[in-house]
């Protein structure tokens, strides 16, 4: 089927345009305008923008703490509207559906689960894969289970971790690999209350800095296309612009990816409490070209924190509103999940979005500073609309702080800053980026050859409801959203690598977990059988 975007303003930063044109798809991809070739089904993008379908690289969307949080706040519906009565589980809240349907009407086609916990891939794939409408991967975590640590331990080497690390991508079919405050789970196991970069875990007198670095060798010697994933130790904590980039300074240079660095770009303040370090971390941005980051912009209401940094989720337990929460303490990670409320009149919540969004507008690249709100931790997704507006207006940007308390303007350089993101900027931060930064070569852009994931939208000046609402979604070439409102329900596929793993590290492995656990590796597996017929699975190629 030969498709025509007629009339459009494609805005498509890779191939360095932005201006009218006619856009062509030929069945699931975008095509040169063939000769002499008429069109099956013309769609007319006269008054609209049209970009490559959005791709999120760190929401929380599905998995085993994803799940407790529901049983937690089933009440929560901050994300969450109530859908078609007649579509599948409309009247659910937190359901797979909703993620599903939320991400598409804005123009988001793949979305990037950031924490399989490898110990319970299957469920996670089997919750990812009932998403419908978007492509989704996830990122296993590694970095403080006791399997890796002892082999640390015992200074294994180099190909060791390599091998445990490709396999444990294999197994748990990740796309990547995250690490989350390394060592400081397996700290707190034995009462360590506050981890650092050069801490050491008691047992395995290991330190997080030696954990990160084993990891950073270990992505690139097996050519992990995404940089290795890293949630910094001392989140949310005065001072933790000094952890941020002391572990952007340790990558010497690799590639490296920093989740939700607003909650880092803190410094201390001489009363005590948090003042602005967005410009610090931009410049230490600027100096370390290999570095990215996603923001983890906060958004004021109600929201429930959801994280595998069981330190972290430790001592923020008390702040839980309402005050009820969960820590789970597992091999490998646990973690906790916190509800809790971003007011627009505390000193701390208005400083933290003010943050935030410094760090988008002192940004050096827009290519390296990717829009999140590490749903739900800062907030919702479905913020994100809201936030681009807040990027492409100042003026509306001044009226929103001038409802903020003074310390905002006292402690954070927001007020002061004039830039206004453009449309090319904003495609590169939610689109062109995002796909790079995966190694996704065929998404994030509208080249001939590009998977055909196309938003159309409206040309407003209300940028937010331009964004919230796209006039039309094409997956692979199909539309699935008219209007805002998806047109069924479509499954979507599920990304991974899959790198070959050494037969003697399986054998080890096993045996490792049948003697711990009395279950070995094929019970941490993710079987395609438990898919049904379908093929749910892509595999992604690594770097050679
Ligand atoms: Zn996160």
């Amino acid at each position: 089927m030969l498709t025509r975007i007629a009339g459009g303003r494609v805005v498509d930063p890779v191939s360095g345009r932005d201006g009218k044109a006619d856009l062509w798809i030929q069945d699931e991809r975008i095509v040169e305008k063939p000769v002499q070739a008429v069109a099956d089904q013309v769609i007319d993008a006269r008054g609209c923008v049209v970009m490559a379908g959005g791709i999120d690289v760190h929401s929380h969307i599905a998995g085993g703490n994803v799940t407790l949080a529901r049983l937690l706040l089933p009440e929560l519906h901050v994300s969450e509207t109530a859908g078609d009565p007649a579509l599948p589980f409309s009247t659910a809240r937190w359901s797979a559906f909703e993620t599903g349907r939320l991400y598409a009407r804005m123009g988001y086609t793949t979305v990037i689960e950031p924490a399989l916990a490898p110990s319970a891939a299957l469920a996670t794939h089997l919750e990812l894969d009932d998403i419908p409408l978007i492509d989704r991967g996830a990122l296993s975590v590694l970095g403080n289970d006791d399997q890796l640590l002892s082999l640390l331990r015992r200074k294994e080497g180099s190909q060791a971790v390599r091998d445990l690390t490709a396999l444990t991508l294999a197994t748990s079919r990740g796309l990547g690999v995250k690490v989350i405050n390394a060592g400081g789970a397996a700290a707190f196991k034995q009462n360590v209350r506050a981890f650092g970069l050069d801490d050491e875990v008691p047992s395995y007198g290991l330190t997080s800095r030696q954990i990160l670095l084993a990891l950073l060798e270990a992505t690139t010697a097996i050519g992990v296309p995404h940089p290795l994933h890293v949630h910094c130790n001392n989140l949310g904590l005065p001072g933790a612009v000094d952890t941020l980039v002391a572990t952007m300074k340790a990558a010497e240079g690799r590639p490296v990816h920093f989740a939700h660095a607003q909650f880092y770009s803190y410094g201390r303040h001489e009363s005590g409490g948090i003042v602005s370090a967005a410009a610090e971390v931009c410049g230490a941005l600027a100096a370390n070209p290999n570095v990215t980051i996603d923001v983890g912009q906060v958004v004021f209401g109600q929201t429930c924190t959801i994280s595998l940094d069981i330190l972290r989720q430790f001592s923020s337990r008390k702040a839980g509103r309402p005050r009820k929460w969960i820590l789970v303490d597992g091999d490998a990670e646990g973690g906790g999940i916190v509800p809790y409320r971003y007011r627009r009149n505390s000193d701390i919540n208005a400083l933290q979005f003010a943050i935030g969004l410094e760090l988008f507008l002192l940004s050096p690249d827009p290519w390296r500073v990717l829009l999140t709100t590490d749903h739900p931790n800062g907030g919702p997704f479905t913020a994100y609309p809201r936030l681009i507006h807040l990027l492409m207006d100042k003026a509306e940007r001044d009226r929103t702080l001038a409802s903020l308390p003074e310390i905002v303007r006292e402690r954070s350089g927001l007020a002061a800053i004039e830039r206004e993101y453009t449309l090319t900027e904003v495609a590169v931060m939610t689109r062109a980026a995002p796909a790079r930064l995966l190694g996704l070569v065929d998404r994030g852009h509208l080249k001939p050859g590009a998977r055909a994931d196309v938003a159309v939208y409206r040309e407003d000046a209300d940028r937010t409801a331009m964004f919230a609402s796209a006039e039309l979604v094409l997956k692979d070439g199909v539309v699935v959203v008219r209007k805002g409102e998806p047109l069924g329900w479509r499954a979507g596929r599920t990304l991974t690598l899959a790198p070959e793993s050494d037969p003697a590290m399986r054998r080890h492995a096993d045996h490792y977990l049948e003697e711990r656990f009395g279950a070995g590796l094929e019970s941490f597996a993710v079987p395609l059988e438990a898919f049904g017929e379908r093929n749910v699975f892509e595999v992604e190629p690594c770097l050679t």
